[in-house]
């Protein structure tokens, strides 16, 4: 419990003992001490209520009149002036003591989501010349080794230097399964070390890693709001006057009209008052969003705003990049069709792909340094370039090398034949005269075609595959995924120009997604309504460019996080539904008098807490599939 809850559970306890005595009093000496007891009730009224009476005068001065203080303080304050001096003070009493409950649920749902995502590490034991020393991750700096005991958190980004041991991934990824590493590995800051002890040599300053990234986007995602949170701002700004409106009528009409009696009526219209505060709504919506946002994360789902959880629920088409996205990205090197020599094709190709981070660069330089035994020796190139949706060129010995696609040749002038092969074809010439193709191969995730079953089960309307791969290879993959639009052969401009299209074709209220690996996808992913990057973990493009990071390589999770979103959003229209229904049966019986201000006070309160603690099941998202 905080100190402030503490400090206000004293007050509270004060009032009620006073309250008591109040009581007590009037029982016993009422009749011959009428003032005594109202002094009595007016302290116990001060005791409990001094905070709400001072806010209410703060927030008048301020100009904003229409909030919770300002109400209570009119409804208690009239009781003792219509003469109903407990009411007053047990109202305010009663009043404060649900705001508590309602401070202190909020606190512990807020610390349990905290928990959840709190993967900060606390320190590193960094081997420094004088020996192990324990200093906080900041001040370590990349190059200098640390060691990680099992049941550490990993302070930092690096790569293991010695030792072997298994890693707890889950507050990163949502997976269970330990990944077993090893030296030469890298390894992310906040995973747990589980079994041996490691020495890493770090690659990054805390600032810049992994644990930092993700902590600042985690914090940053409760600052972008829902529709639904400006609608109950909207909502509290109209509802909380009218309903003060209605009081002042119900106060003076009907004994002016139909004769009642004053007190009667004012009684009546204090009571309304009472209920007319917003509170549910206001505390648990946004929670109920910050709970769905905690649940997804703990999955390995990174979502970075309210509005996009609350947009995920609404999707109607989701476009899928094929490459590194649908596909592993990881490509086998096949034939080998070379015009001289194929260990030549292979070097030059693999030497002139070694500025470009594309999943067919990086997989053409393993397969290079794998079959020649040797590494790629910078110091060789001199130019490089890399041209999205054709390949790349480079000088290399001082000769100009091109490696890409058929487009690519054609566009360079190189005379060559299309190859009739299935596959990937990476062609390559140097200085103008053509060398060969190499086939490549890439292999489709394992659970891409359940992640489009799911997607189709939970009501997207359509879902698009685009690709600058070859029409054969798009068609193949699509096939077996169970994708019926394709759109092939697609330079980063066509992939911009094929979203805008299908925007115009999805509905006013439907959401369109890109999902793609964040690899030159940065446009589109920018274009779509929600971009969803895939792989986060270890990438900060991905991090940065998408507005949904899937931190492991499932597909499968995209669906999940649109079934995370539709039951973070149910949980919100539960709450709304509930408060406003509750809340207008309560206007209804106080002003046909069946309802006493306590009652009012309750019901205030009691929907409050039981919306809070619905609330918090958004947090809960085990089991759900999409
Ligand atoms: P995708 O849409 O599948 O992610 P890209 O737009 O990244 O594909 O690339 C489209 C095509 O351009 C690839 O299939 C390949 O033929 C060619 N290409 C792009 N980059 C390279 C590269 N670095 N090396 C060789 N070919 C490339
Ligand atoms: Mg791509």
């Amino acid at each position: 419990m905080t100190k402030k809850l503490k400090k206000r559970l004293r007050r509270i306890l004060c009032g009620l003992v006073l309250f008591a005595a109040a009581l007590v009093l009037e029982g016993t000496v009422g009749e011959r001490y009428p003032n005594g007891v109202l002094l009595a009730f007016l302290a116990a009224f001060f005791v409990s209520g001094g905070d709400v009476l001072k806010k209410a005068a703060m927030n008048i001065i301020r100009g904003q009149v229409f909030d919770e203080n300002f109400l209570m303080t009119i409804a208690t304050v009239g009781a003792f002036l219509v003469g109903e001096y407990p009411e007053g003070a047990a109202v305010m009493l009663f009043y404060q003591v649900g705001e508590w409950f309602q401070a202190y649920a909020v606190n512990q749902s807020r610390k349990s989501i905290r928990e959840l995502m709190d993967i900060r590490p606390d320190s590193a034991i960094v081997l420094r010349d004088a020996g192990p020393v324990r200093v906080t991750p900041e001040e370590v700096r990349p190059g200098e080794r640390i060691v990680v005991k099992p049941g550490e958190r990993i302070p930092l980004d690096g790569v293991i230097e010695k030792g072997t041991t298994a890693l707890d991934m889950m507050a990163l990824t949502g997976e269970s399964l330990p990944r077993e590493v090893g030296e030469g590995d890298d390894v992310i800051s906040g995973s747990v070390n589980v079994s041996g002890v490691i020495e890493i040599r770090v690659t990054k300053e805390f600032g810049e890693s992994t644990v930092s990234k993700i902590l600042e986007l985690v914090e940053n995602a409760g600052s972008r709001k829902s529709e639904s949170e400006h609608f109950i701002s909207r909502f509290a700004r109209v509802y909380t006057p009218t309903v003060v409106v209605l009081a002042a009528l119900l106060a003076v009409l009907p004994p002016l009209l139909v004769g009642g009696n004053w007190s009667t009526w004012i009684y009546r219209a204090l009571s309304f008052l009472v209920v007319s505060c917003p509170c549910a709504l206001v505390i648990s919506i946004p929670l109920s969003f910050f709970g769905g946002l905690g649940g997804a994360s703990k999955s390995g789902i990174l979502i970075k705003g309210s509005n996009y959880l609350e947009s995920l629920s609404k999707a109607e088409i989701v476009v899928m990049d094929k490459t590194g996205t649908l596909t592993k990205g990881n490509f086998a090197v096949g034939r080998i069709a070379a015009v001289t020599s194929k260990e030549r094709l292979l070097e030059l190709t693999a030497y002139a792909e070694s500025g470009s981070n594309h999943p067919i660069s990086l997989s053409l330089r393993q397969a290079y340094e794998e079959r020649s035994g040797k590494k790629i020796d910078k110091s060789r190139i001199t130019q490089m370039e890399d041209m999205a949706g054709f390949g790349v060129s480079a000088v290399i010995d001082g000769q100009q090398v091109i490696a890409g696609n058929f487009r690519h040749m054609q566009q360079n002038g190189i005379c060559c034949e299309p190859a009739q092969e299935v596959g990937t074809v990476v062609y390559a010439a140097c200085d103008g005269s053509y060398l060969g193709y190499l086939v490549i191969a890439d292999e489709i995730r394992a659970d891409a075609a359940e992640a489009v079953r799911k997607l189709y089960a939970a009501g997207v309307r359509d879902v698009v595959m685009l690709t600058g791969d070859r029409e054969e290879t798009a068609q193949a993959v699509a096939r077996e995924l169970g994708i019926s639009h394709v759109y092939a052969q697609l330079l980063p401009g066509d992939k911009v120009d094929h979203m805008e299209a299908l925007m115009q074709k999805k509905s006013a209220a439907g959401r369109l997604i890109f999902v793609g690996d964040g690899m030159n996808d940065a446009p589109v992913l920018a274009r779509s309504d929600i971009g969803i990057a895939m792989g986060g973990l270890g990438s900060d493009a991905a991090i940065e460019a998408a507005d949904v990071v899937i931190m492991t390589d499932e597909p499968s999770k995209i669906a999940k996080a649109i079934a995370i979103s539709r039951r973070t959003l149910s949980i919100v229209k539960q709450n709304t539904i509930f408060a406003i229904g509750v809340k207008i049966l309560i206007l209804i019986l106080a002003a046909c008098g069946m309802a006493s201000m306590w009652a009012a006070v309750f019901g205030d309160v009691g929907v409050a807490v039981i919306a809070i603690l619905n609330a918090m099941r958004a947090l809960n998202v085990k089991g759900q599939e999409g």
